[in-house]
C-alpha cells in the first residue's frame, strides 16, 4: 500500500513555518504528502507565496483577498490583485482565499460582499477555481455563487456544516474541504455531511498553522497531518483508506490543474 496526499490548504508562508519550510516539507512528504497549495491572504504575502513556490517544486498558491484581512482601501487592493494574477499566471492555481466570514457581527458584511463577488469575477476571466472562506455565511456564499456562475468552481475550504448545505455547494460545482473539524468528537453534523457526500467530491486539507486536530490543541498544525485526516475520513465513512486516498488524490489534482 503506497499513499498520496496533497494538503489542498496550507499557510506555509506563515511565521511557524518561515525560514524552515524545507524541514516541514520533508515531514510531510515522509507521510506521503507530495504536494502543497498555499492560499494567500491579502496584498502583503502574494510576493510570499509566489516566491515560496519558485523555491520548492512541490509548492503552487492561490492569489486573494481574505474576508477578514480585507485593507481599508478595498477597491484599490481588488486592482491590484487583479494586475498580481494577470502577472504571475506560473504555479497561480486559484483565486483565494477569499469568501464571507460574519461570525462577528459587527464586521463590514457590504465590504466582504463586494470584495468576494469581485474575486468571483477575477476567477472566470482567469477560468481559475476559488479558494472560499464561508464562516457563518454559507447562505450568503450561495448567493453570490448562483448569481456569478463561476465555470471552475472551487472548494469550500475547512467546511463545517450540513449535509444539506454541502449538496447546495456541491451542485453549483464545489468540492468540499475536509480538515481538522473531522477529528472532534462535538462535530456531529458536520461528521455526518462528510460521511454521506460522494467521495469524489471531497478534499483534504490542514489549514496549517492552524485548525490542530483532536489530540494536538495548542501546538502549530502541520501538512503531515493530512495522513492522520485520512484515517478520520475512512472510520467515519467505512471505507478503506487506499480509495479514499486515491480518489482525493485524483479530486485535488482535477481541480486546481497539478
Ligand atoms: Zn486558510
Amino acid at each position: 500500500m503506497s499513499f498520496e496526499f496533497i494538503d489542498s490548504h496550507c499557510h506555509l508562508d506563515f511565521s511557524p513555518f518561515s525560514e524552515n519550510e524545507g524541514y516541514y516539507l520533508q515531514k510531510a512528504q515522509e507521510k506521503g504528502v507530495s504536494k502543497f497549495i498555499v492560499p494567500s491572504v491579502n496584498q502583503s504575502n502574494w510576493a510570499n507565496v509566489v516566491s515560496l513556490s519558485r523555491q520548492h517544486e512541490s509548492i503552487y498558491y492561490a492569489l486573494g483577498i481574505h474576508p477578514l484581512f480585507i485593507s481599508n482601501d478595498h477597491q484599490s487592493e481588488v486592482l491590484s490583485l487583479t494586475k498580481f494574477v494577470s502577472e504571475h499566471r506560473d504555479k497561480c492555481v486559484a483565486i483565494g482565499e477569499c469568501g464571507l466570514d460574519f461570525w462577528d457581527k459587527e464586521s463590514n458584511r457590504d465590504i466582504q460582499v463586494d470584495v468576494f463577488r469581485e474575486q468571483c469575477l477575477l476567477a472566470k476571466i482567469h477560468q481559475l477555481p476559488l479558494i472560499v472562506h464561508s464562516r457563518k455565511s454559507h447562505d450568503h456564499v450561495l448567493k453570490i455563487l448562483r448569481e456569478i456562475k463561476p465555470e471552475k468552481g472551487g472548494v469550500i475550504h475547512g467546511f463545517s456544516g450540513s449535509f444539506q448545505q454541502a449538496e447546495q455547494f456541491i451542485q453549483l460545482g464545489f468540492y468540499i474541504g475536509v480538515g481538522g473539524v473531522i477529528s472532534y468528537e462535538r462535530a456531529i453534523k458536520t461528521k455526518n455531511a462528510i460521511a454521506k457526500i460522494p467521495l469524489d467530491k471531497i478534499l483534504l486539507e490542514t489549514d496549517s498553522p492552524d485548525m490542530p486536530l483532536s489530540g494536538f490543541q495548542g501546538k502549530i498544525n502541520t501538512p503531515d497531518k493530512v495522513a492522520n485526516l485520512c484515517d478520520y475520513l475512512a472510520m467515519i465513512r467505512k471505507e478503506s483508506k487506499q480509495s479514499i486516498a486515491n480518489v482525493v488524490y485524483k479530486n485535488t489534482t482535477s481541480l486546481f490543474g497539478i
